[in-house]
Formats: structure tokens, C-alpha cells, sequence
């Protein structure tokens, strides 16, 4: 039977960009967790990386039963720029994707952009 999950991913700049440190990164994706918002919550360190790639290669290899990804962390255009590709390479439907901008916001603002991005 397939299972048709929602995630969530925060990405952020390795820990150390000041763009991250208004909000408390645990606390957002435990909103989204403790709401069950989504079926599954990681917070990567750099998904522009070359682990990052692999990192996609990993989730959505012959993964079908993901039906949206969130990536909260920098501009959303330059996110599909990034992982375009490999989507692409996996065969992955971009339009599952949606790219969420949270850098300089606090918890509170993070929680909102995800939510509306959720929504759409
Ligand atoms: S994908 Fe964006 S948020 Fe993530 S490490 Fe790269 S530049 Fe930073």
C-alpha cells in the first residue's frame, strides 16, 4: 500500500550563519511534529553539499510515496536552482517541492512562512 508522506526539512547554513540564529531551530520543527503537520522532520546542515545530493539520493531513490517536501532555508529560487538537478536525476516530480524562505526570521516568523507554504 502506498503512503503518501509530507516532509519537512530545515536547512541551516551549517549552524554557524547568523541568518539561523533569531530562531530556535528544535522548536520549529517540534511545532510541526507535535501538530502532525507532516510525517517527517529532518534539519540538515547543508543541502547544497555534495552530501546534500546524496542526502536526496537517499530519500527519494525509487521513493514514490513522498508527496511533498518542504526545505525550509534560503531563497526558494536559488534552492531549485541547487536541487533541480537532482530531482531531476531521480526522476523526482519538482512540483512536490516547495522552497521556503526563513532566513533573519524569528521562531514565531519561521513557523508562519512554513505554515503558508504548507498550505499552498
Ligand atoms: S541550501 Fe541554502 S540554507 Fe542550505 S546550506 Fe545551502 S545556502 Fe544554506
Amino acid at each position: 500500500m502506498a503512503v503518501h508522506m509530507k516532509g519537512l526539512i530545515v536547512c541551516v547554513c551549517q549552524g554557524t550563519c547568523p541568518s539561523f540564529h533569531k530562531m530556535n531551530v528544535f522548536e520549529v520543527i517540534n511545532h510541526f511534529r507535535r501538530n502532525k503537520k507532516v510525517d517527517f522532520v529532518v534539519i540538515h546542515p547543508q543541502l547544497c553539499a555534495t552530501d546534500g545530493d546524496n542526502f536526496w539520493r537517499a530519500l527519494l531513490s525509487g521513493n514514490r510515496d513522498v508527496e511533498r517536501v518542504i526545505v525550509a532555508g534560503c531563497d526558494p529560487v536559488m534552492q531549485r536552482k541547487m536541487f533541480g538537478w537532482v530531482f531531476r536525476e531521480l526522476g523526482f516530480d519538482e512540483s512536490k517541492f516547495r522552497g521556503v524562505e526563513i532566513r533573519n526570521m524569528s521562531t514565531e516568523e519561521a513557523i508562519k512562512a512554513i505554515e503558508d507554504a504548507l498550505s499552498t
